[in-house]
């Protein structure tokens, strides 16, 4: 059966390979946002044959294609995940690298009305926080 995003790439009309498939799949059961090439190794532990070029090519594709969203949150790497109408935020923790989501409805609507009072319509945001964990900001 295919997953989301390869459903999403029929749609779109992109060539599925098999490679291009593998590559989806491991997007689609991904939930903590993996760089190329933490992609490249979950991948190619379905098919070894798939290099790490293919990883970028195919990202790549499905960037332009909007069906992944690509982050950079900032340790000069792009990181992935599927684009979807869940909106959330990101807080990132500085001392372990991980990404972190939420949705914080008092901050949502700030924004769209700044937007309002600067005299537009909000169509789309990113907001990204950065810290470190409350019992490590002590010292
Ligand atoms: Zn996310």
């Amino acid at each position: 059966m295919p997953d989301r995003i390869e459903k999403l790439c029929i749609e779109k009309g992109l060539r599925m390979t098999e490679q291009r498939r593998v590559i989806a799949r491991v997007l689609s059961s991904s939930t903590d946002h993996p760089d190329a090439e933490v992609l490249h190794r979950r991948a190619s532990a379905e098919d070894p044959r798939i290099s790490l070029a293919t990883v970028y090519r195919t990202v790549r594709l499905f960037e332009d294609a909007a069906i992944i969203e690509r982050h950079d949150f900032r340790d000069g790497r792009s990181r992935y995940e599927e684009a979807g109408d869940d909106h959330h935020d990101h807080l990132i923790d500085l001392k372990s690298g991980e990404v972190i989501e939420f949705v914080n409805e008092e901050i949502e609507a700030l924004q769209v009305a700044i937007a309002r009072k600067l005299g537009f319509k909000l169509m789309d945001h990113r907001l990204e926080l950065y810290g470190v964990p409350l019992e490590d900001a002590k010292d």
